[in-house]
């Protein structure tokens, strides 16, 4: 059964929808894709927003392509400058979360719910949970030991679709912990 997964890490962005791309960019406005990433379709774009809270403001990326629903996935380091809390969550589940504003070159908008810190997460195919022996939804634990600060993430959460490839998510905070720079590789404990 195998066991080692790529780990990378997500710096703060935000997926924004339709309707708020073109409030924030312009009606019609086209993401330019800077960089592809792990996962098959998304992308890394050259636009950036500035997201505010009550104490601070940050500047982030846009990941494309356009979502459902506009979401900022931030640390707890962001949320802090930021000034708010933030809910731990899975992506795509904004339900309650937390409102910032959000402001590109040709508007501004201010969303009620969005503002997440992402659960940690490991994307398989169905093909890949089968070869790991893991399932979606299943919580797992991940170690990695490779730069004099070992560190066990546990609550990492499996999500498995035909759209992924297999890639562990964690953000700036849970990297700086464990001393990840760039990507490396850890061990699924199940
Ligand atoms: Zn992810």
């Amino acid at each position: 059964m195998k066991k080692e997964i790529m780990i990378e890490t997500s710096a703060r962005h935000c997926h924004l929808s339709r309707a708020d791309l073109d409030t924030l960019f312009g009606e019609g406005y086209e993401l330019t894709n800077k960089k592809d990433l792990s996962q098959p379709g998304q992308f890394a774009c050259e636009e950036k927003v500035v997201v505010s809270g009550p104490k601070g403001s940050l500047k982030m990326s846009i990941l494309g392509p356009v979502r459902k629903a506009t979401q900022v996935e931030l640390s707890f380091t962001d949320a802090r400058a930021l000034g708010v809390t933030a809910p731990i969550r899975e992506s795509g589940d904004i339900a309650g979360s937390t409102g910032v504003t959000i402001e590109g070159p040709k508007g501004k908008i201010e969303i009620a719910e969005g503002a997440i810190i992402a659960k940690r997460h490991i994307h398989f195919t169905p093909e890949e949970a089968a070869e790991y022996g893991v399932e979606d939804k299943q919580i797992v634990s991940v170690r990695y030991e490779g730069t004099g600060r070992a560190i066990i993430f546990g609550d990492v959460v499996v999500r498995v679709s035909p759209k992924f490839a297999a890639a562990m998510h964690i953000d700036t905070d849970e990297a700086n912990a464990g001393a990840i720079a760039g990507t490396v590789y850890g061990e699924i404990i199940k």
